[in-house]
């Protein structure tokens, strides 16, 4: 956020002499108290400084870095997941490709048996299995997935932060959202409830720019 001269200047006095009250502030900068009523609200209201009554204005120390850090803390992956976009282990590689244009995903999950996560395909796996120029109708798309154990997973309950830590670190672009579960032979497994992408990440921030 970017913040007006009189705002910066605002800061600086409240940094060096707060607390202080705004009657004290409005007289260093030779303004009226009402003058900078709107300037005082915006920064106590993005958490610049902090105000309580009696005492005055004081700076809060929180960086816009942290503030967004504790914000996307706060969020949770529930609160922000797509729908999730899955196809059988024995779908060809064909129709998983109709199904990621028709879905508008660049995710694909792959469920098996009682609708457990097997796997992940992404483009980038299509684009190599269709360089090789196989018969890419008689191809299931278990030969070309990621499988477990090695997908990177989130649960619903982790941070919006977490999600997209691990994003970052594992280079992928979505994370299927999973609930662990038992099969039949008391296995762990995961049931898929949604998608987070990096979408669903920079959606957050649209939304904070809507917010203001
Ligand atoms: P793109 O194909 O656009 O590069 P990704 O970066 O997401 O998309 O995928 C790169 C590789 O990582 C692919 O081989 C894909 O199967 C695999 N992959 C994608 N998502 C995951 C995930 N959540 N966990 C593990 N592997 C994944």
């Amino acid at each position: 956020m970017e913040f007006s001269d009189r705002q910066e200047a605002i800061i600086e006095i409240v940094k060096k002499e707060g607390p202080i009250t705004g009657e004290q502030i409005a007289k260093r900068l030779s303004l009226s108290r009402a003058a900078l009523r709107t300037d005082l609200a915006i920064l106590t209201t993005t958490g610049y400084l902090g105000a309580r009554p009696r005492v005055g204005y004081y700076y809060s120390g929180q960086t816009l870095g942290k503030m967004l850090a504790s914000k996307m803390e706060s969020i949770k992956v529930k609160d922000i997941y797509s729908v999730p976009v899955a196809v059988a282990e024995d779908c060809s590689i064909y129709d998983a490709i109709v199904a990621m244009f028709i879905d508008d995903v660049g995710t694909l999950f792959v469920v098996g048996e009682g609708g457990f996560l097997e796997g992940v395909v992404s483009r980038k796996d299509f684009l190599k299995i269709a360089l090789g120029s196989k018969d890419l109708q008689n191809v299931p798309v278990s030969v070309i997935m990621t499988r477990m154990p090695n997908i990177v997973t989130i649960g619903p309950e982790e941070s919006a932060m977490f999600a997209a830590k691990k994003l970052i670190d594992h280079e992928v672009d979505a994370l299927p959202v999973v609930r662990t579960g038992k099969d039949n032979d008391c296995q762990k497994k995961y049931k898929i409830v949604g998608r987070l992408s990096k979408t669903s990440i920079t959606r957050v921030f649209a939304e904070f720019g809507e917010g203001n």
